[in-house]
């Protein structure tokens, strides 16, 4: 069994990230042979900082949640994510599109109502319906670009998919659930859903663990695996830990950053108290 921890270095760890480390980290542990790993998701652009792939680290450190090896940054994984673009190019499974934020939400406009996906407004396909002259023409004039997933042809070349879930059972991918996501943003080459897919397969993990929130974004990367022929993990989305308003921790908490409790005097162990991952193991 190999789990993995891979947070953005773009703040400092707070309780919910421990409770994501701890659900990765335990499921290992409880394993004869279970390997804990550490993963920087690192191409966030501007707002990574190099002060908080050392925090991540400490933080871990100081909470007794080594991992195994050196931590993997994806700003050092280009290659491998460009490579997996090309291949999914060269079958025409993504397009690209020159679509900038401001048009996206006047198409939407225009429309009347935006595709709505689980939590977010989906792609409304615009650079989908560029004929190949226009997309040619786009492409020959040197226009920033970014390449998006075509969901219906991926859907026509993999047929129904599921995943494995310890925590929700056997679900059946809905390949236009996020619509027509971002595979490689203009700006940086990659995206999240690539980067990840290609990543969890090359670090060999068995089991990836993460906040339900990322539930959706399963539906596109189990396609992805397929599509690029990596194998299937095991997932187990976890339930995530919320504010007193009932909003999911995030990096506006700074006041509960492990980094702000441990100067205010809490102890590793008063920490992991907070975060036991216990009730949400899945059962062996
Ligand atoms: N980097 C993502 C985050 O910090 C986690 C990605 C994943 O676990 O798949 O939310």
């Amino acid at each position: 069994m190999i789990t993995r921890f891979a947070p953005s270095p773009t703040g400092r760890l707070h309780l919910g990230h421990v409770l994501a480390a701890r659900v990765a980290f335990s499921l290992a542990r409880n394993s004869p042979d279970g390997i804990f790993l550490l993963r920087h998701e690192d191409i966030d652009g501007p707002r990574v900082r190099e002060e908080f792939y050392q925090s991540t680290e400490t933080d871990l450190n100081w909470l007794g949640l080594p991992w195994e090896g050196l931590a993997l940054r994806q700003t050092s994984r280009t290659a491998a994510y460009a490579a997996a673009l090309a291949s999914l190019r060269e079958r025409n499974l993504v397009y690209p599109c020159f679509c900038t934020r401001k048009e996206i939400q006047d198409e939407w406009a225009r429309m009347g109502a935006a595709p709505q996906g689980p939590d977010t407004q989906v792609y409304p396909g615009t650079c989908h319906n560029l004929t190949p002259h226009e997309q040619l023409a786009k492409l020959a004039s040197g226009l920033p670009h970014a390449w998006r997933l075509d969901a219906c042809a991926a859907d026509v070349l993999t047929g129904p998919l599921t995943f494995h879930d310890l925590r929700f059972g056997e679900i059946p991918v809905q390949p236009r659930l996020l619509g027509d996501v971002v595979l490689a943003r203009k700006d940086i080459g990659t995206a999240y859903h690539l980067a990840v897919v290609v990543d969890d397969a090359f670090q060999n993990i068995t089991h990836v663990t993460r906040g339900e929130d990322l539930l959706a974004s399963t539906h596109v990367h189990r396609r992805l695996q397929v599509l690029l022929e990596l194998p299937e993990p095991l997932y187990f989305h976890h339930p995530l830990m919320l504010d007193e308003t009932g909003k999911r921790l995030a990096k506006r908490h700074d006041s509960l950053s492990i980094a702000s409790l441990r100067e205010a005097g809490f102890s590793a162990s008063e920490i992991l108290a907070r975060t036991d991952p216990q009730f949400y193991l899945p059962t062996p």
